[in-house]
């Protein structure tokens, strides 16, 4: 492929763009996993990243994607045949429950449109229904990457308490993490479910989940086999600074510096940044008069905006059309929605610049590409962030 200048813009919802920070501290000589150096290491990041989480309970690591991480919560948590409750929220919640049933769990899924976060009423009726408790846990995407929908979790938490039901609480916050708040404790999750290439700013390879003593206490009667998943292992050597095979040395100093400069930033404001470039992309899409695949405001997303094209106008001929004139990346339509949607991420180290520069992009790409739409979406965008809407 020919050269081209200037910085390509990855603006799909994850992986997201690794900032030169990061970049510099997973470029060192890999150590001895087993030696003094990396027990410091390893002591210092398992501990640091516990407050992104907003927990004080362990944070196990694997060197993963985000689908191992999904696996590992149901592996150690629950045995063959039980039965747990899923929500549709889009195609993660899917493939979520897909991976369910592949390893003997029995998932019900509550269906949705994809057009919405999970509806915790919902959940509570059917939690309500199950007077024999047969329902093992619960698992909710919290920030369904391929809608752009953000679930309210402590909603769910409480729709749970509600129905006065014991199941564990496990929510995916794969694309959460970092860029929307989550409260691990507070909200009394179970396990919480993520990784490493999205709001982190980090590229792939860990996953993580984040685990409750009820999960830890679940974990020790649950009867599915595991070995490489298996939490144990973890929790016994990790005080140390040990882990129970090869972990991904370098991208855990990746993982020590994307703390720091979250913490240095301030979560609130991480997370206040975020929200400021998904209104100021919503207002865009408003003006352009296209539609914005989530229909709830209080649900749509701070880390991407799902924007549907027009009947008879196909998303992935927009995507190529941008790609090609100005080597920008945005993310498909993925499963139900595929052709229909394309999707604008915001998330992890992005600033008003960068989402000027994507918004242009989009614009130029839906004119390039004949998509009909009003102009103004851009100029709309930078009235917002200027203060002058
Ligand atoms: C990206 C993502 C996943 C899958 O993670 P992988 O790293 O691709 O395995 C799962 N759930 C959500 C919400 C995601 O955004």
């Amino acid at each position: 492929m020919a050269h081209r200048a200037g910085p390509h813009f990855l603006q799909i919802p994850g992986p997201s763009n690794v900032p030169g920070r990061i970049l510099r501290a997973i470029e060192q000589p890999t150590i001895d996993h087993r030696g003094p150096e990396f027990q410091e290491l390893a002591r210092e990041v398992l501990a640091a990243v516990k407050p992104i989480f907003k927990t004080e309970q362990p944070v196990i690591i694997f060197p993963s994607s985000g689908t191992g991480a999904w696996e590992a919560a149901l592996v150690n948590t629950l045995s063959a045949g039980d039965k747990v409750l899923m929500y549709e929220t889009g195609q993660f919640s899917t493939l979520w429950c897909e991976l369910a049933e592949r390893i003997g769990i029995h998932p019900e899924l509550l269906e949705d449109d994809w057009r919405r976060g999970a509806r915790a009423d919902r959940i509570e009726e059917r939690l309500t229904a199950d007077k024999g408790h047969e329902i093992k846990a619960v698992c909710v995407v919290h920030n369904e990457t391929s809608t752009g929908a953000t679930s309210k979790i402590k909603a769910v938490r409480d729709a749970i308490d509600a129905a006065g039901h014991p199941a564990l609480l496990m929510v995916d916050t794969i694309s959460g993490l970092g860029s929307a708040d989550l409260r691990h404790d507070e909200w009394g999750i179970d396990i919480t479910v993520s990784c490493s290439q999205k709001g982190l700013m980090l590229p792939p390879g860990l996953g993580f989940n984040a685990v409750s003593p009820k999960a830890v206490a679940a974990s020790e009667a649950a009867k599915l086999p595991r070995s490489y998943w298996d939490w144990k292992g973890q929790l016994a050597n990790n005080p140390g600074g040990n882990f129970p095979y090869t972990p991904a040395t370098n991208m855990l100093y990746g993982l020590k510096e994307a703390c720091a400069m979250l913490m240095e930033e301030g979560l609130d404001n991480v997370f206040a940044r975020h929200e400021r470039h998904a209104e100021a992309t919503r207002r865009a899409v408003r003006t352009w008069g296209l539609e914005i695949q989530v229909v709830e405001p209080s649900e749509q997303s701070p880390v991407l905006t799902g924007v549907v094209v027009p009947d008879g106008y196909d998303a992935d001929d927009v995507r190529k059309v941008i790609l090609d004139k100005f080597n920008m990346s945005l993310g498909s339509g993925l499963g139900k929605v595929k052709g229909r949607v394309f999707r604008v991420g915001h998330l992890g180290d992005f600033n008003d610049l960068l989402l000027m520069g994507t918004l242009s992009g989009v614009e130029m790409g839906l004119a390039a590409a004949g998509v009909p739409h009003n102009k103004g979406g851009v100029q709309a965008a930078m009235d917002y962030l200027t203060g002058n809407s």
